[in-house]
Parts: structure tokens; sequence; C-alpha cells
């Protein structure tokens, strides 16, 4: 099972993808996440994306497209794989299409989880993330069971650099101007599946999973 996460930055993708990867024992491929653990690891990546991630804007399509191809390629993506993160601009969707073909694959869901702005910049702010596994709660809806411990890893959790509020309002742009035709790409293929994503994290799960069921 083939499946793209969409939505803004804080809709909760993240969140859901790993319900799903749990679910159908699939890899979620974040690329957020991938991104992050090349900075924290000081690589030669990590260095060249930090300042373009911490403002807020989008790593070239070329490097990115090239790093979702080596991934797609390891043997664990066999039996389906989640996408959270990527595709985010046409030009990105459109390699994806040409990466899969040649696999012999395609795309089946693309959930997009739909959150107004407003929400989102709430939201965002109350984000923590678990610096290990990238697991992210929020200190107000869905807090960690022990304060500030990740629930899995049980080390502090964070705050990311790109939650700051200027630079929220900056991705959010991003987002609007990039990423939102990705959701029309998808619409005319008939895969989009919108949900909404202001729900509790409990009823947004029913609700993915219910639309991810089918084929299992
Ligand atoms: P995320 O965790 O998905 O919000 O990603 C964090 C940051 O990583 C984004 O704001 C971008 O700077 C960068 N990034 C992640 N995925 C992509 C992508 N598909 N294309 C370009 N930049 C990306």
């Amino acid at each position: 099972m083939n499946v793209i996460m969409l939505g803004p930055p804080g809709a909760g993708k993240g969140t859901q993808a790993k319900f799903i990867s749990d679910e159908f024992s699939i890899p979620h491929i974040s690329t957020g996440d991938m991104l992050r653990d090349e900075m924290k690891r000081k690589t030669d990546l990590g260095k060249r994306v930090e300042e373009i991630i911490n403002a807020g804007k989008l790593v070239n399509d070329d490097l990115m497209v090239a790093i979702v191809k080596k991934r797609l390629s390891q043997p664990d993506t066999q039996k389906g794989f989640i996408l959270d993160g990527f595709p985010r601009t046409i030009s990105q969707a459109s390699s994806l299409d040409e990466i899969l073909e040649s696999m012999g694959k395609r795309i089946e869901f693309v959930i997009y989880v739909e959150v107004p702005e407003e929400i989102i910049v709430k939201r965002l702010s109350s984000r923590r993330v678990c610096p290990k596994c990238g697991r992210a709660y929020n200190i107000i809806s869905n807090p960690p069971h022990d304060d500030d411990l990740c629930d899995v890893c049980h080390v502090p959790l964070v705050i990311r650099k790109d939650d700051k509020p200027e630079t929220v309002r900056n991705r959010y742009r991003v987002y609007l101007d990039l990423t939102l035709p990705v959701m029309e790409y998808y619409r005319k293929r008939n895969v989009l599946f919108t949900i909404d994503g202001t729900l509790s994290v409990e009823k947004v799960k029913d609700m993915v999973l219910n639309v991810v069921g089918g084929i299992r």
C-alpha cells in the first residue's frame, strides 16, 4: 500500500503516518525527519540544508527527489510506504511519478489533512517533538504521559527551531504557494481523500485508517 500524507505544517500528518505505519507494518518516510537527522549528525547534507530549514524555506527539488529515490529503493518499501512531507511541489510530484513508474508502482491513497491557518499557528506554538524518534506531541491537546518526556523513548521533548511563529507563517505561505497545487494534482487522479484535521487525534486516526483499510 503506497500512501502520501498531504497537508499544512502542523496538520498532524506525521502522527497519523505513524499510526498507518504501525497498523500495516510499512515504513513511515518523513523527509523532514530525514533532513533533521542529517542536521543532528552534522553531515555535509545536514550543514547544507540547516539554514534553509530554519528559515522555513524549501530544500531544492533535485536534492529532495534524489533523497526520496534512494529511500524508495530500499527493500523495506516492498510492501508499501507512507510518504510524509514529500512531494511538496508539482515538480517533486511528477518526479515521484517517474520513479514509481520505473519500479512498477503507483500511489494508491493521498490523504489530505485539512486544517485552517489560525489553528496551525496555535498548534505549532505548543508542539513538542522527540529528538530521538520524531514523535510529535502537543502540550495542550496531545501531551505525553510523563511531563516533557517522549512516551516511547523517555527522552526530553524539544521545540523545533522552525516552529517559531515568524517561521511558521513563512512555512504556511510556502505551503499555500507550492504545496496546495500538489493536492489538485492528485485530486484529478481520483486518489485524494480529504480529512478534517481539526478533530481529535483519535477521530482523525479512525478516519484515516478507514480510508486506507479497504485494501489491507
Ligand atoms: P517537515 O518536518 O515536513 O515540516 O519538514 C521540515 C523542513 O524540511 C521543511 O520546512 C523544508 O525546509 C524541509 N523539507 C522537508 N521535506 C521537503 C520537501 N519534500 N521539499 C523541500 N523541502 C523539504
